[in-house]
């Protein structure tokens, strides 16, 4: 017996499954673009929305770099990232948790700290080169 929404749970999963596979930290319509290849029906708003109920469910992260668009993360413990200023490329960076920074920021803080994220910008090796 198929249940009611088989069908939207199946391009969640899919939509999920992309993110997953991926360290791009892509914006929703490069999800778009995977996800089409396998299920040529699906709209970009069915994207959008997927996205965005997968986000409120812990499963991914939404990210801001200020560039006016969102991209997702499947990666939702704590890190860092760094962020090309030229090709916008985003990268993970495997540096613990600063810890005694949340911690000097919580007690400055008039209210409760829930969180943190640090974000490093720069030019990667491949714009470089370029230069
Ligand atoms: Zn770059
Ligand atoms: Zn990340």
């Amino acid at each position: 017996m198929q249940a009611i929404g088989t069908k939207r749970s199946r391009q969640r999963e899919k939509i999920y499954q992309v993110l997953k596979k991926t360290v791009a930290h892509p914006t929703a319509e490069w999800v778009y673009e995977q996800v089409r290849t396998q299920m040529p029906r699906v709209s970009l708003g069915t994207v959008y929305r997927n996205l965005h109920i997968l986000t409120a469910q812990g499963k991914i992260q939404e990210l801001d770099f200020g560039e006016g668009l969102h991209r997702y993360d499947a990666t939702v413990n704590q890190h860092y990232h760094f962020v090309c200023e030229h090709c916008g490329i985003v990268m993970d960076l495997d540096v613990p948790p600063q810890q005694d920074l949340h911690d000097r920021v919580r007690d400055l803080v008039p209210g409760k700290v829930t969180g943190h994220r640090l974000d490093f910008f720069g030019v990667c090796t491949a714009c470089l080169s370029k230069s």
